[in-house]
């Protein structure tokens, strides 16, 4: 069934996409539904804001993203920037521009993606707006979130000595979408023929529905550590480290024996003839966390689970440098995944 936008019209739209929404949050004391909505955190809070802006072509590409996956994704990465500052994500609107290619059943998709992400880790959507557009889809997702005063998390507070701590894997995100870039040039034009993803399963889901790490940051919380800096890992470990570097005025060594690669990446890696720790320090979009602690916590880092210990801060003079299995050392360079260096 195709239901054209405009028999609809803009409000019916946003009403029907919105229908049924329950707040959940205390924090979210009016939503949908009035000129602007209305949020009440108490005072002992910082709340956070972060935005998001997604274009069609530019970040992501509808023949192998299904619009429930990217409105989950969509909202998730979002999350992470909250879980990032050490945050809890609490509200999110959502703007959404669109051309006449998609139908009122193909935003449904998109949204009962967004729904999803919002149920599963607690947030309210509470408003946002859509237009028309005349080239293709674009998503811009703005997430509120809050933290205790004391325990906002930024990336300038790393010191020297202070250990560098990474969350899950690093690099299958990256190697999902070399695979679904793969096949989308293999299988152009044969609709009938489906590719085989068997024993790459792992490296779709990084791609296609990644998930902010809500856990590590509780469970930092419940270990009674509050890291001296924090970022996700949405461009690579390698640029990341150095805006950590950079805005803390540090420098870094970072072990390529210690960075946590999974068994199918690295299988990829080889499929694919590609370095990879390239891959894994370099490719994007893993939504892991990439945090400092003093090495006072080392005992209390090294025994949880799902964190690896990578490296550590040292004087700025030192720069940024990884060093390998056979003790060299390689200065980091931010090559990142950054879809407007492109373009350069
Ligand atoms: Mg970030």
């Amino acid at each position: 069934m195709r239901t054209e936008i405009a028999t609809l019209g803009e409000f019916g739209l946003i009403k029907r996409l919105t229908e049924g929404i329950k707040l959940e949050n205390k924090s979210s004391k009016y939503g949908v539904g009035d000129d602007a909505a209305v949020l009440s955190y108490p005072s002992e809070k910082e709340i956070l804001v972060t935005t998001d802006l997604l274009m069609e072509g530019v970040h992501f590409d509808l023949t192998y993203v299904p619009l429930k996956h990217l409105g989950y994704k969509a909202a998730v990465v979002n999350f992470s920037d909250i879980y990032a500052m050490n945050g809890t994500p609490r509200q999110i609107t959502v703007s959404l521009a669109l051309s006449k290619r998609f139908s009122v059943e193909d935003m449904e998709e998109l949204y009962a993606g967004i729904r999803l992400a919002c149920q599963q880790y607690h947030v309210d959507v509470i408003g946002g707006d859509t237009s028309s557009s005349l080239t293709g889809l674009a998503i811009s997702i703005t997430c509120i979130g809050e933290a205790d005063k004391d325990k906002v998390v930024y990336r300038n507070g790393a010191k020297e000595t202070d250990l560098i701590c990474v969350s899950g894997d690093l690099g299958a995100a990256y190697m999902g979408l070399q695979l679904l870039e793969r096949e989308k040039v293999v299988l152009k034009g044969e609709k009938d023929v489906q590719p085989d993803f068997t024993g790459k399963e792992y490296l779709l889901e990084r791609q296609l529905k990644p998930e902010a790490r809500k856990d590590i940051i509780e469970k930092l919380a419940a270990a009674n550590i509050v890291p001296t800096s924090m970022m996700d890992i949405s461009d690579g470990l390698s640029s990341e480290l150095m805006h950590i570097c950079t805005q803390s005025n540090a420098g870094c060594r970072v072990y390529e024996e210690h960075i946590p690669i999974d068994y199918q990446t690295a299988v990829m890696a080889e499929e694919f003839n590609m370095n990879l720790t390239t891959c894994a320090m370099n490719g994007g979009e893993d939504y892991e966390l990439l945090f400092t602690v003093p090495i006072a916590d080392h005992e209390k880092v090294s025994q949880m689970e799902g964190i690896r210990l990578i490296g550590h801060i040292t004087k700025p003079e030192l720069g940024c440098a990884l060093i390998t299995r056979d003790g060299q050392e390689f200065e980091l360079k931010a090559q990142g995944w950054n879809p407007l260096k492109e373009e350069k």
